[in-house]
């Protein structure tokens, strides 16, 4: 390839410091891969080969094509597997990695590289037929929503249909034969859908998913987002192709998401959740409702351990608070993602100030961790003390996103927007939350699910919104079509007031009132003393009025920067004089009625 740009590179090849030219995910990828960690071989395909995929009207061009092949051939050697090869395959997963971290906004396709052939290999190598098409009709899944913007609604309609038949409720009741019928029920649909057949060219489909990837980046939603938290548009995402592990080839195996800390309350231990026998998507698409990791203690003793020192050799590396992805295969674990954890603002408080008492980080950079926008978050409201003695708990979910709400229930993200547009303070009420509801989510002063984890989509969300949230009650009853829940043998319409408590998961079939946050606890002294400590600037408050002054004052300002003086002359009888003023057409009259007002603002 002589001396063409280079754009693609192996995990290897990379480290942390290059999230710009690999994405987060990648540059993260490679840093594990550095420090020995166990994780699946890959390339990552730049960010740069993203602008460049715009730049020639979004298409990848022969250039980049010909490396990803090039590098497609050095991972299969890296894993000793074959793409498209019956025999031993190569699975990979497509996933996306911006350099800002964006959950959920773009697409992953997992279990990329099966067709009608390699599934059959792939059935007898790992002698595991029900796995094997289960990672089919996943894939064929997946390709086609992401890929081919098929609807992801008629893939499971169809699965519901199969279990109907069948009378099963889960996923996991489903057998060899069930999911081979999916596949044919879904190559079906997609057929008539794309009036041609299901791709079974592998390097098609990797070529069309790292498009896709790079299309994904322009999404609604992940534009949605960005505005949302300040990301540039000209970014661009990079690509990592990667080894598959499987996560549901059997009970030995599983997929799970934790952080090194409580990324609610920033408490100084494992938090996280798994799930048995199943593949990445099913824990954060809040499918199932998973275990917490310390049941994975008691389930797979060695994993939960080996897990446990991972997890802290990453935070003691990265210093910082980190949020991980893993897959158990077959009792061996595997790394599939770490980054900073998003977290609460009274959790990044906690860890700012823990990390300096840990010695870790000193006070300088404790301060620089907690974004003052989060300090914001702070000063949201809690329940009214009063009112709450008399309010009624009438269901619990979890804790998903700390804060309290009080708000008039409505159902679907458009309501959400529609009702806050006309003033109505909201609360959504959703079975489970998706990225194409972030704008809803946006209005409302609180978010209810009835499916999914504190890992769910709602739960990081809301808490990176500093939303209140509380998900995961399975005791609600949704009948969306009737807009109507139900709820301890009470049925709550649109429109009928409840309230959410997001920092211990009560639901209140009422109205609660609220009151403002008092930000004076002690860690948020501390850290505002170093604050102190180390800052070059003044600050000067804005205060019009002595009121003003003295609470400028009480809060640590240490002057008055801007005073708009007609702000002293509003109350009582100054307002006259202020009007004689203003209504003076000669001089004369002028000076009379300022005469009248120097003194208020000689005395404030
Ligand atoms: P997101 O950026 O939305 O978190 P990811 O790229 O992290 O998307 O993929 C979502 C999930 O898919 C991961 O958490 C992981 O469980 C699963 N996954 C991705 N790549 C692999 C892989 N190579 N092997 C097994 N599971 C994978
Ligand atoms: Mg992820």
């Amino acid at each position: 390839m002589g001396n063409s740009h280079k754009y693609v590179y192996l995990f290897s090849e990379g480290n942390g410091s290059m999230r710009e030219l690999l994405g987060g995910k990648g540059a993260n990828l490679a840093e594990m891969t550095n420090l020995g960690m166990p994780v699946p071989q890959g390339f990552t395909v730049t960010t740069e080969a993203c602008t460049q995929y715009y730049n020639d009207g979004r298409q990848i061009n022969e250039e980049i094509q010909a490396q990803i092949y090039e590098y497609l051939g050095k991972m299969e050697e890296i894993c000793g597997k074959k793409f498209a090869d019956p025999e031993n395959p190569l699975l990979v997963s497509v996933r996306s990695g911006a350099r800002a971290s964006m959950p959920g906004m773009m697409d992953t396709i997992l279990n990329l590289g099966l067709n009608d052939v390699v599934v059959e290999g792939l059935a007898k190598f790992t002698n595991n037929p029900r796995f094997a098409y289960d990672s089919y009709r996943r894939f064929i899944q997946m390709f086609s929503d992401v890929v081919m913007e098929l609807s992801k609604k008629r893939f499971e309609e169809i699965i519901d249909d199969v279990k109907a038949k069948k009378g099963v409720k889960q996923d996991v009741e489903l057998d060899t034969d069930d999911m081979k019928n999916l596949v044919v029920l879904f190559k079906e649909f997609y057929k008539k859908e794309k009036g041609e057949d299901f791709p079974q060219d592998p390097k098609v489909q990797l070529m069309e998913a790292v498009k896709a990837v790079f299309r994904s980046w322009d999404n609604p939603r992940a534009n949605v987002y960005r505005r949302m938290n300040e990301i540039p548009y000209d970014w661009g995402t990079a690509v990592n192709v990667q080894s598959m592990v499987f996560g549901n080839s059997g009970n030995n195996s599983g997929t799970g998401v934790a952080f090194t800390r409580n990324p609610a309350t920033g408490e100084k231990a494992l938090f996280g959740e798994y799930l048995i026998n199943a593949q990445g998507e099913d824990v954060v698409a809040g499918v199932r409702t998973p275990s917490p990791i310390s049941k994975l203690h008691e389930e797979m003793p060695q994993v939960y351990e080996q897990f446990a020192d991972i997890a802290n050799r990453l935070e003691q590396h990265y210093k910082d608070m980190q949020d991980m992805e893993f897959t158990i295969e077959n009792g061996k674990l595997y790394m599939l993602q770490t980054r900073n954890g998003k977290r609460t603002a009274a959790a990044a408080l906690k860890v700012a100030v823990d990390l300096v008492d840990e010695g870790m980080i000193d006070e300088k950079e404790a301060v620089c961790r907690v974004e003052p926008k989060q300090l914001d978050a702070l000063l949201h409201p809690t329940f009214d003390p009063e009112a709450l003695k008399k309010a009624q708990v009438v269901g619990k979910g979890l804790a998903a996103s700390p804060g309290a709400a009080c708000g008039r229930v409505v159902f679907t993200a458009e309501d959400s927007k529609e009702w806050h547009a006309r003033g109505e303070k909201v609360i959504l009420v959703r079975l489970e939350t998706s990225p194409e509801d972030i704008e809803g989510m946006q209005v409302s002063q609180g978010i209810l699910t009835v499916r999914g984890g504190m890992t769910s989509h709602a739960a990081v969300v809301a808490r990176g919104m500093g939303t209140c949230c509380v998900s995961g009650c399975g005791d609600i009853v949704v009948d969306y079509e009737n807009k109507k829940f139900s709820l301890a043998g009470k049925d709550y319409h649109e429109g009928d007031w409840i309230a959410l408590d997001g920092s211990t998961g009560n639901i209140y079939g009422e109205a609660v009132a609220t009151v403002p946050a008092d930000p004076g606890s002690g860690y948020f002294g501390r850290l505002m003393g170093w604050a102190d400590k180390y800052r070059q600037l003044k600050v000067y408050t804005n205060a019009d009025t002595p009121r003003d002054a003295a609470q400028g004052y009480a809060f640590g300002a240490q002057g008055i920067g801007l005073c708009r003086t007609e702000h002293m002359f509003f109350e009582g009888e100054r307002i006259k004089a202020m009007r004689e003023m203003i209504v003076a057409d000669n001089t004369e009259d002028r000076k009379k009625a300022l005469a009248k007002i120097m003194p208020y603002q000689q005395g404030d």
